[in-house]
C-alpha cells in the first residue's frame, strides 16, 4: 500500500507503461514514503529482469591517472611529475590483463586525459593486441570524455573516431564523465571536461556504430534536486534518439582528498533513493547497476530491492582501481565471483553471469582455445 498519496498517480502512470514527468521526479526524490518508492521500483525492476541479477568476471585497470583536467571532485588525477603519476605501457596494460588468466568476460579500463597516453598510436595497436589474445572478452574501454578528447585531439569527428575504434575491436563505453549535465554544475566542477551535449553525442553515434554504453551520474555535491530529475531526462531522450545505453550507475560522490571534501559522504538512504528514482525514471534502460565498489556489499545488496539488477565485476586484480580508492572507498579490490552468487542469492534473487553487452554464461562457463604466454601469473602465484 502506498502511504504518500502524491504516489498514487506515478503508480497508475508506471502501470501504464507512461514515462514519468519532472514534477514526477521530483515527487519521487522529496517523497518521506521510502518504502513504497522502494516497492514501486522494484515491481518496475522485476518487471524488466525478473528475479536475475547480473555480474560479470573482469578485469579493471586504470592505465594512467596523468590528467589536467582538474575537476574538483577528483583524487585520481595527477600531474606528470608527481611521485604518484601512474602511466602503463601497452606492454604493462596487456600483462596486468593476462594475470587474471583467460576465463573472464571484459577488460573495463578508464583513465585521465593524459597528453601522452590519450592516443590512438597507443590505443588501436593495443585493443588489436587485446582481441588477438583474448578473442572472448569484451573490451569497455573510455570514457565519452576520454572519445572526445581523442577526437579533438586528432582532428577526427566522432564519427571518425568511432569507426576506428570499432574496428579495432570496442565493444562499449564506459559510463564516467557524465557528472551532472547542468552547464551551472559543469561550470563550477568540471569546466574542462566535455559539455553535456557533447557527451551526449558520443554516446548517440557510438551506439549508431554498433557500440554498446553505460550511463552515470555523479551525485552528493552541489547538484539541486531539479538539475539530477533533468540529468535523468536527458539521458532517457538520448537513449529513445539513439537506443544502446545498457545500464545507468548511480555514482555516489567520495570526499577524501579532493576539493569538494567539505560535502562529505552520501548517506545510504540517499543512496537507495537515487536507485530508486532512476529505475523509475529511466522507463528505456534495462538494468540499474549497484557498483559495489562504491556503495559497498551490503548497499548494493539493499538496492536490488530498491531497483538495482546488476552489482558489476570481479575485477580481479589487487591494485588497479584507483579512482574510488584515491577518494575513501573501504571497498577492497576483487569479488571473488562465488562471493558475488552468494550475496545475491542471500537475498532472494538468481545471480547470472554475463558479459558488457549482456550476453549471459552459465558460472562455469570457460573458454575454449590456446592459453596466452602469461596469463594466470597472478593466480599461480597466489596458489
Ligand atoms: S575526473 Fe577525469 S577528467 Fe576530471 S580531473 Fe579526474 S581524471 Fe581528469
Amino acid at each position: 500500500m502506498v502511504m504518500d498519496s502524491a504516489l498514487l498517480p506515478i503508480e497508475h502512470k508506471l502501470d501504464e507503461g507512461i514515462p514519468l514527468s519532472r514534477e514526477d521526479g521530483l515527487t519521487l526524490f522529496r517523497t518521506p514514503d521510502l518504502h513504497s518508492l522502494g516497492r514501486l521500483a522494484k515491481t518496475v525492476k522485476e518487471r524488466k529482469s525478473g528475479k536475475n541479477v547480473y555480474y560479470v568476471l573482469n578485469r579493471y585497470i586504470n592505465s594512467t591517472n596523468v590528467c589536467y583536467a582538474n575537476c574538483s571532485f577528483c583524487s585520481f588525477a595527477k600531474g606528470e611529475k608527481d611521485a604518484e603519476a601512474v602511466r602503463m605501457s601497452a606492454d604493462e596494460v596487456v600483462a596486468k590483463a593476462l594475470e587474471t588468466g583467460t576465463n573472464f568476460n571484459q577488460i573495463h579500463i578508464v583513465g585521465g586525459h593524459d597528453p601522452r597516453q590519450l592516443s590512438l598510436d597507443y590505443w588501436l595497436p593495443l585493443m588489436r593486441r587485446f582481441k588477438a589474445l583474448l578473442p572472448h572478452v569484451q573490451l569497455s574501454l573510455f570514457t565519452s570524455a576520454e572519445i572526445d578528447y581523442l577526437a579533438r585531439r586528432h582532428r577526427l569527428t566522432y564519427d571518425e573516431i568511432l569507426s576506428q575504434l570499432r574496428a579495432a575491436g570496442l565493444d562499449n563505453i564506459n559510463g564516467g564523465g557524465a557528472e551532472i549535465f547542468a552547464p551551472r554544475f559543469r561550470a563550477l566542477v568540471c569546466p574542462n571536461k566535455v559539455d553535456a551535449a557533447h557527451w551526449l553525442e558520443v554516446h548517440e553515434v557510438a551506439h549508431r556504430h554498433g557500440v554498446a554504453s553505460n550511463a552515470t551520474m555523479l551525485y552528493g555535491t552541489i547538484e539541486t534536486l531539479e538539475e539530477r530529475v533533468e540529468h535523468l531526462i536527458m539521458l532517457r531522450e538520448s537513449q529513445q534518439r539513439s537506443p544502446g545505453f545498457n545500464a545507468f550507475i548511480p555514482l555516489a560522490f567520495h570526499p577524501d582528498g579532493n576539493k569538494l571534501s567539505h560535502h562529505g559522504w552520501t548517506s545510504g538512504l540517499d543512496d537507495i533513493r537515487l536507485f530508486a528514482v532512476s529505475r523509475l525514471m529511466l522507463n528505456n534502460f534495462d538494468h540499474i547497476k549497484a557498483y559495489w565498489m562504491i556503495q559497498g556489499l551490503k548497499v548494493c545488496q539493499l538496492a536490488l530491492e530498491f531497483g538495482a539488477d546488476d552489482m558489476d565485476g570481479t575485477h580481479g586484480s589487487t591494485d588497479e582501481e584507483r579512482i574510488y580508492h584515491s577518494a575513501g572507498t573501504q571497498s577492497g579490490q576483487y569479488v571473488d565471483d562465488r562471493e558475488f552468487r552468494r550475496l545475491i542469492e542471500e537475498v532472494g534473487y538468481v545471480a547470472v553471469r554475463r558479459n558488457s553487452t549482456y550476453e549471459t554464461f552459465a558460472p562455469d562457463w570457460e573458454p575454449e582455445g590456446r592459453v596466452p604466454a602469461g596469463a594466470g601469473a597472478a593466480r599461480a602465484a597466489a596458489v
